[in-house]
């Protein structure tokens, strides 16, 4: 792991690709910095946590990173419903695609707030490990499907 010269350093890449984010999906930026949030409260995950994750909630797992060499290139995650006990999904993000079993929550069939977790979970170990903010535009998926599908209220 590089370390960060100050934690205004990882604020500031966090908060640009945050910006990314809401452009590319179409939503407001609180929208995204609330998942931001969610996720943060939850991971387990030591690339997430600067300070000790100790007694943090697990409703969020890593299960798998998958990396290249030069970049963060997909992550699999399992989360565990805000509904129903011992009820888990599990969610694929990638370059080349992303699935979630959790269906239901989809927007507009094509990314859930699972999914828009597992990319901001992405960037956050690619700034920790590489010191770069991860490209969207790379993410063609992202892109497919049209403008203003998809619904905040979802
Ligand atoms: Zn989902």
């Amino acid at each position: 792991m590089v370390e960060l010269s100050t934690s205004e350093e990882y604020a500031e890449k966090m908060r640009s690709f945050l910006m990314q984010l809401s452009n590319k999906l179409n939503v407001s930026l609180n929208w995204v910095i609330d998942i931001y949030y969610w996720l943060s409260d939850n991971v387990k995950a030591r690339e997430f946590q600067l300070e000790d994750e100790a007694n943090r909630p697990t409703r969020a797992e890593i299960i798998r990173i998958f990396d290249d060499g030069k970049g963060v290139v997909g992550v699999r995650l399992r989360f565990s419903s805000d509904s129903r006990r011992n009820e888990y999904y599990y969610t694929t993000v990638g370059k080349y695609g992303a699935k979630c079993t959790c269906e239901r929550n989809m927007i507009n069939g094509k990314v859930c707030k699972h999914i828009v977790a597992g990319l901001i979970l992405m960037n956050v170990i690619n700034v920790l490990k590489y010191g770069r903010v991860i490209n969207l535009d790379e993410f063609r998926w992202l892109s497919e499907g049209g403008k203003g599908g998809l619904r905040e209220d979802s």
